[in-house]
This record gives C-alpha cells, sequence and structure tokens, in this order.
C-alpha cells in the first residue's frame, strides 16, 4: 500500500521516503487523545472505551498507565507540564498534579454540569481551551448515557481565577482543536450532530484577540474527505495535520490539502512527539500507528 498522497510539491518535502508506517501496539478498542511527555520519553493515550489511560514507550512498549480513567479523552500538558484530560464520565477537566493527585479543575458552566469533555489544548498563557459536545453522555459505551444540561459549546477556562467562558457556541458537536504556532488563530473541528443524516463536519478558523479573550470569524476553513476531522495538531510552519478516514491529511494555512498520510485505519486523533517532535503518533481505531516526518510540531511561542 501507498504510504502517501501528494496533492502539493511541497508534501514531498514533508514526509520521507524511507520512514514506513509502524504499527506500534493494536487491541485496543477505540482509542484516542494522545499526548507526548518529553520528560518521561513516553507517549499516554486512552483506550477510551475500555476506560484505560495507556503508555506507550520505545523501551518498555505498552502499559496502563491509569485505570479507571473516567472514561478520559483528550490530553494536553499545561506550561508546568501537568497532564489535563477530559472526562467524558466525570464530565470535567481533570488535572495530575506532580503528586499524582488527581485534581478536577472544571464541572459547570453557570451552575449547569458540561456534557463530556472531548479535547483541550493549553495556551502559553495557561488557560485551557476545551470543546464541549454531547457525544461522550449520549451513548453507554464512552462514558454512559446522561442528561444534557446545556448546549455543545467552545469553552476557556482560566484556572487561575476559574473563570470559565463560552468563546463559541454555534457549534453542533465541538470536537479537536489547535492554535497556530503564533496563537492568533485557533482551529476547532465541528463534527456535527450524529443524529442528523446529514451533520455539518468541517474545520473552522478563528482569529484569536491579543489578549486572547474574544474570538471573531469562525468561518469553514476546510472540509476533510473521506470521514472527517476529529483531532488535530499542527506543525512548527502551521500546517494542520488532521485526522481523517483514511489516515491523516496535510493542511495548509491557507485551507489547502497538500497530502495525505494514508493508514489502514480510521483515524481519530494525533499528535508530534519524540525527541525531536517529528514523529506522529496516530491513534487509528484498534491501533497506535507512529510515522517520523521531515516536519516538527509546534512549539509553544
Ligand atoms: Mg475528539
Amino acid at each position: 500500500m501507498e504510504r502517501f498522497e501528494i496533492s502539493d510539491r511541497r508534501f514531498a518535502h514533508y514526509v520521507l521516503a524511507n520512514a514506513p508506517l509502524e504499527e506500534l501496539a493494536t487491541g485496543f478498542r477505540w482509542i484516542e487523545g494522545p499526548v507526548w511527555m518529553g520528560d518521561w520519553n513516553c507517549l499516554l493515550f486512552q483506550d477510551l472505551p475500555r476506560n484505560r489511560t495507556m503508555r506507550w514507550s520505545e523501551a518498555a512498549g505498552i502499559s496502563v498507565y491509569r485505570a479507571p480513567s473516567n472514561y478520559a479523552n483528550g490530553q494536553a500538558r499545561d506550561r508546568q507540564g501537568r497532564l489535563i484530560a477530559c472526562s467524558h464520565q466525570a464530565r470535567c477537566l481533570y488535572r495530575t498534579e506532580f503528586d499524582g493527585e488527581v485534581r478536577t479543575l472544571v464541572t459547570q458552566h453557570e451552575g449547569k454540569r458540561l456534557n463530556a469533555p472531548n479535547d483541550v489544548v493549553v495556551k502559553s498563557d495557561g488557560t485551557i481551551w476545551f470543546s464541549d459536545p454531547l457525544y461522550g453522555i449520549s451513548t453507554d459505551y464512552e462514558g454512559g448515557r446522561q442528561i444534557s444540561e446545556q448546549p455543545p459549546a467552545l469553552y476557556r477556562f482560566d484556572p487561575e481565577s476559574n473563570d470559565i467562558r463560552v468563546m463559541a457556541g454555534d457549534f453542533d458537536g465541538p470536537n479537536g482543536l489547535a492554535f497556530s504556532p503564533d496563537e492568533r488563530r485557533l482551529y476547532v473541528a465541528e463534527t456535527g450532530d450524529q443524529t442528523s443524516d446529514t451533520p455539518r463536519q468541517y474545520i473552522r478558523v478563528f482569529d484569536v484577540s491579543p489578549d486572547g479573550r474574544r474570538l471573531s470569524g469562525g468561518d469553514v476553513f476546510h472540509k476533510v474527505e473521506p470521514g472527517y476531522c476529529d483531532g488535530l495538531c499542527v506543525d512548527e510552519e502551521g500546517n494542520l495535520w488532521s485526522s481523517a478516514g483514511d489516515g491523516v491529511h496535510c493542511i495548509d494555512p491557507g485551507g489547502r490539502l497538500l497530502g495525505k498520510v494514508l493508514v489502514p485505519r480510521t483515524v481519530a486523533n494525533l499528535a508530534f512527539g519524540g525527541r525531536k517532535k517529528n514523529r506522529l503518533f496516530i491513534a487509528g481505531s484498534q491501533t497506535l500507528y507512529a510515522i517520523f516526518l521531515n516536519r516538527r510540531g509546534a512549539q509553544w511561542p
């Protein structure tokens, strides 16, 4: 099977002719939320319907990091390096402190419970941005059916002040998100109302105000096909790497598809990692894949 599909000549320089798509581990139920832990030299990710956070390292392979995980999904590290995770079942964000204590950060907005936080990023000012669609509480598979108390939304949470605010409410199903390297843009996947025959599914782009407190825009940036964008990440030059039905799609800051890393299974989420941040870890349904690229993941400004 071909590993790449090149739509734009630039993409030929982004991939490595002799780097294989490696299958690191398989047999999971559905994997999600990869995050690279550079100081631990490992990847953490979720086996979501199995209610476990898994760990992979080159030296030791696969082990369980945390079980139960409270049906955790997206993960990110804050500026201090602490792990932040979205929990479907507990309908919260939680943070793992340096001593191992797991602290609940936020469960509510205006007195109503969050739905099922799905994915999360941390901005350089320490604020935590996350999506809160209904998916995780609409079935018993990924956390348990529960009643929604408020519409889906994209939130900004400030862990210093505990201020939580809706940054965009006009989503059917906000999902993966990523800032551009200069943090002037925020990309958010809309994965739609999945009870609809024709769910809205595309990546939106917002402009972030200089003080980081407001978003504007929100237009459709790119529509991934086949499948849709669930999780996404950004490289050092601001290209987006999006999950898709046939692998990973690379999209330039103008919204143009540059090429694809073809993966034999549907991809849900992905993260750059490794010592040089040039290894893309891919959560592909039941299988964890990785591939070395001639790109590096974005650095924090
Ligand atoms: Mg997601």
